[in-house]
């Protein structure tokens, strides 16, 4: 039986790019015709012209499927959509903007016939086209997230990638409000295998992730894999309060030489000090509290307001 590829594009606000990156993607399996494939475009949210743009060329061509959110969801939650709507024996999810080169599809289909279950792409050498700023976040991030959780990630791992249909029924119903697939394909396990690329320059428009959004992304996908930082306030909390019984000996030999008042500089920083990290700590347990009060909620990861695909 013929096999096939499902390519999950999600798109947001990129009128300009959809055509493009339609085309290009076609063009190969139209010379890859053994395989059989659908395309689904996720729209989240666009206020462009991407969803009537996408329309059109669904309208055309049978094989392109397209899902639209209500609003903006986040990319992560726009591909979860995709892998519960996709029908192949392997999933392709790539961005819609041409920085991850179509022609690679092919490279990623060759891996995944040879076996792997999982094949995604990183970044081989210093993301040039991004800003030293954010390539310095970006480079912070991932050491974070190693250093703190169970789950290890190439600096600049991208949602470049190729699943077999086993990982993507593992992946497509997490229950998670926070889904971060590029650590949750870690964290699934199965047969991977990673490989280097240079990304292209974006085919039109600007990055939709500013430095806030990214911190924000940052702090939200450390926190959903790792409980660490929860560990690491208790053992700060062990060794000041160890360190402030070594304090009680000193507080006692001032005392009996009379020059008590001179410790008045230090019980104000200490005081700085331990309201500080005090605010710190509380904020850490805030964190995870807020998880799962948002969890608690049971919301859906998007909602779909226009969609071709029967369910
Ligand atoms: N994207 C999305 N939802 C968002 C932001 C981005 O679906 O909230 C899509 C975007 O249209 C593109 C891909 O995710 O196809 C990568 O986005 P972008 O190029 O802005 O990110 P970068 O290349 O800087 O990682
Ligand atoms: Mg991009």
């Amino acid at each position: 039986m013929q096999k096939k590829i499902s390519v999950l594009l999600p798109v947001f606000n990129e009128q300009n790019n959809v055509d493009a990156i339609y085309l290009a993607v076609k063009n190969i399996f139209v010379q890859f015709s053994e395989y059989l494939y659908e395309i689904i475009f996720i729209d989240d949210g666009s206020t462009d012209l991407t969803l009537p743009n996408i329309i059109k060329i669904a309208a055309a061509d049978n094989s392109v499927l397209y899902i639209s959110f209500s609003r903006n969801f986040g990319k992560d939650n726009a591909l979860c959509a995709g892998l519960r709507k996709s029908t192949g024996n392997a999933v392709i999810t790539m961005d819609a903007d041409l920085q991850h080169a179509p022609n690679l599809i092919t490279e990623l289909i060759h891996k995944w016939e040879s076996g792997y279950e999982v094949v995604y792409y990183f970044r081989k050498n210093k993301n040039k086209h991004a800003s030293t700023l954010s390539g310095f976040f970006s480079t912070t991030f991932y050491k974070t997230l190693n250093a703190l959780s169970d789950v290890k990630l190439e600096n600049g791992i991208s949602d470049f990638r190729i699943l077999d249909k086993k990982v993507v029924d593992c992946l497509a119903n997490l229950p998670e409000d926070t889904l971060f697939f590029r650590g949750l394909i870690k964290w699934a396990g199965f047969k991977q295998l990673g490989l280097p690329y240079n990304p292209s320059e974006r085919n039109h428009g600007k990055s939709t992730y500013k430095t806030s959004m990214l911190f924000k992304l940052a702090i939200q996908s450390i926190t959903s894999f790792s409980t660490k930082p929860l560990t690491i306030a208790i053992y700060l909390g062990f060794v000041f309060s160890t360190l402030s019984i070594l304090y009680i000996p000193y507080i006692i030999y001032s005392k009996i030489n009379g020059f008590a008042i001179s410790g008045w500089a230090s019980i104000i920083a200490t005081i700085v000090f331990f309201g500080g990290l005090n605010l710190m700590i509380l904020g850490i347990v805030g964190l995870y509290l807020g998880k799962t009060f948002m969890q608690g909620k049971g919301r859906p990861q998007y909602i779909v307001s226009q969609t071709n695909i029967e369910s």
